[in-house]
């Protein structure tokens, strides 16, 4: 994994996948040939977990997609938490030895990519965050 240059950012990614503008990055993570799933560690419909990798870079990336289903409003809340992991990270996660509820603690000390899409919002909102979260199934 290449470190990179001093400055601020993380010591994780490449300018594309860990960009610093946030939309910027995520456009990378969604583009085919951005950052392509490796493995499907959970696939229920309301919790989705999954190690990315970077068609760049190769870092690794842990993503978290919990669904929320809002009976009240038209669509239903969707929360999306990237999380950059090394390679040792990623093939625990793979090999079941690490829980994906676990992931979160992973957090600590990096910048994780989120994407918030309240039930009541138009557009999700996409921004860096860091430290540890929590990670709770949806329903
Ligand atoms: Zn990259």
């Amino acid at each position: 994994m290449a470190s990179q240059d001093g400055g601020d950012r993380a010591d994780f990614g490449c300018v594309a996948c860990c960009a610093e503008d946030a939309a910027v990055a995520q456009a990378h993570h969604r583009s085919p040939d951005g950052v392509r799933p490796e493995r499907m560690i959970r696939d229920d419909s309301h919790f989705i977990v999954s190690v990315q990798r970077c068609g760049l870079c190769s870092q690794a990336f842990v993503s978290v997609f919990t669904e929320y289903i809002d009976w009240v409003a038209s669509q239903d809340a969707q929360y999306r938490t990237v999380l950059p992991i090394t390679d040792a990270e990623a093939d625990d996660l793979m090999a079941g030895r690490l829980s994906p509820h676990r992931a979160g603690a992973l957090g600590h000390g990096r910048r994780h990519l989120q994407s918030d899409w309240p039930s009541d919002a138009e557009e999700p909102s996409v921004y860096w965050d860091s430290g540890v979260f929590e990670v709770r199934e949806g329903h």
